[in-house]
């Protein structure tokens, strides 16, 4: 079987130094909020460069955490989008704030900064792109548009770390930046984890205090605050995996280009990467009318293919009748039907890719055959 992602395969790559690293805080003794979380902190500022990061329990986590130093909460609407992973929706919610959910640019799968201006009332406050499959959102006419408005942007990198807009990396550009630590992400932790990055100290200490009870000192809580912790041992490990991120995800950038390569002309809508951005290829998307029959076909070829996602949040059970923009969503529905993930991961190895390629090509032939016999 060919994963779509494996995070287990990191782990073997990098096996002595994490061995090591666990192994540190263990002799420690000091498991939660320490001198490795501290250390990470300063390590994933510097790269993303912000001057500010701050370590908290996942990805949702960071989100919700983020919203709240914000002072979102009831009454408020948040922009997002409906194609992408229901975690955004539910840390919105978490707030108590109304999410309201625009469609996306079909090319690149992020929210689509044309529909902004339709879904902006009094109530809204903050703007959440995402950076979906490892694509940078269209960060610019976003924040000039919310900037017009007065309104704040959060990003959600959860699947982009390390990718740039220009030449800067995302989660610096807007007011706040959110990522996730969960161990299939591009930089994965061997549990739960997540990060808030942002310039602003004053949201950066609201954070802090909110990750654990609102205390500025032990057990005198400042503010109200709950508990979303970073843990010293994924801390001590993802600081071994940030130090591989960049040439991790060149390893993806490669795979993705052979790809590029092995599947062109053969009916398959490829992914394109936005100009002036760089693509981390958390996910390596395409698209077929043929879908869910290509989907099928890998699986018994022992292809781990995947489906990023085939509901839309706003289609989901959970969510009905949730707020959608005027215009509805019909990029996001229609690309919902269409996506495949083929495996995509740094340590796969060309033969696999092969692998893919080839029954991708024979999904396609065999679909080319059955329609000239039908023909005939
Ligand atoms: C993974 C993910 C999250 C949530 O992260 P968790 O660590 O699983 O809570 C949020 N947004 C997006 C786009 C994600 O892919």
């Amino acid at each position: 079987m060919i994963l779509c992602s494996n995070p287990g395969a990191q782990y073997r790559a990098h096996k002595a130094e994490v061995d090591a690293a666990i192994q540190r805080v263990l002799n420690k003794g000091w498991f939660v909020l320490g001198q490795e979380v501290e250390k990470f902190e300063a390590e994933f500022s510097a790269y993303i460069g912000t001057s500010h990061s701050i370590g908290v329990g996942s990805g949702t986590e960071s989100l919700h955490l983020a919203l709240a130093a914000c002072g979102i909460g009831s009454g408020d609407e948040v922009i997002t989008v409906s194609h992408t992973a229901v975690a955004t929706m539910a840390a919105i919610e978490l707030t108590g704030a109304t999410p309201v959910l625009v469609d996306i640019e079909p090319d690149y799968y992020t929210l689509d900064p044309e529909k902004l201006g339709a879904a902006i009332t009094s109530r809204t406050k903050v703007i959440l792109p995402v950076h979906l499959y490892g694509q940078p959102a269209k960060l610019e006419p976003i924040l000039e548009i919310a900037e017009q408005h007065g309104l704040l942007v959060i990003e959600d990198c959860a699947q982009a770390h390390g990718a740039k807009y220009k030449d800067r990396r995302v989660g610096s550009w807007g007011h706040m930046g959110c990522f996730s630590f969960y161990p299939t992400k591009n930089l994965g932790a061997f549990g739960d984890g997540g990060m808030v990055v942002t310039n602003d100290p004053e949201l950066a200490q609201r954070v802090h205090l909110l990750r654990e009870y609102g205390w500025a000192e032990r057990y005198v809580s400042h503010i109200r605050g709950w508990n979303s912790r970073l843990d010293e041992i994924q801390a001590a490990l993802l600081r071994v995996k940030l130090q591989y991120l960049d040439e991790d995800n060149g390893s993806r950038a490669r795979l993705a280009k052979c790809y590029d390569e092995g599947l062109q002309g053969i009916g398959l809508g490829l992914p394109r990467t936005r100009e002036g951005t760089t693509h981390v290829y958390h996910l390596y998307v395409v698209r077929s009318q043929r879908r869910d029959e290509l989907l099928k076909f890998l699986r018994e070829s022992e292809i781990g293919a995947l489906v990023h996602y085939p509901v839309p949040v706003h289609l989901q059970p959970a969510y009905q009748g949730c707020r959608i923009a005027c215009e509805g969503l019909p990029e996001t529905e229609r690309v919902a039907q269409e996506v495949i993930s083929l495996p995509i991961y740094p340590e796969l190895s060309e033969r696999a890719l092969q692998t893919v390629i080839d029954a991708v090509e024979a999904f396609f032939s065999k679909i080319s055959q059955e329609r000239q016999e039908q023909e005939v």
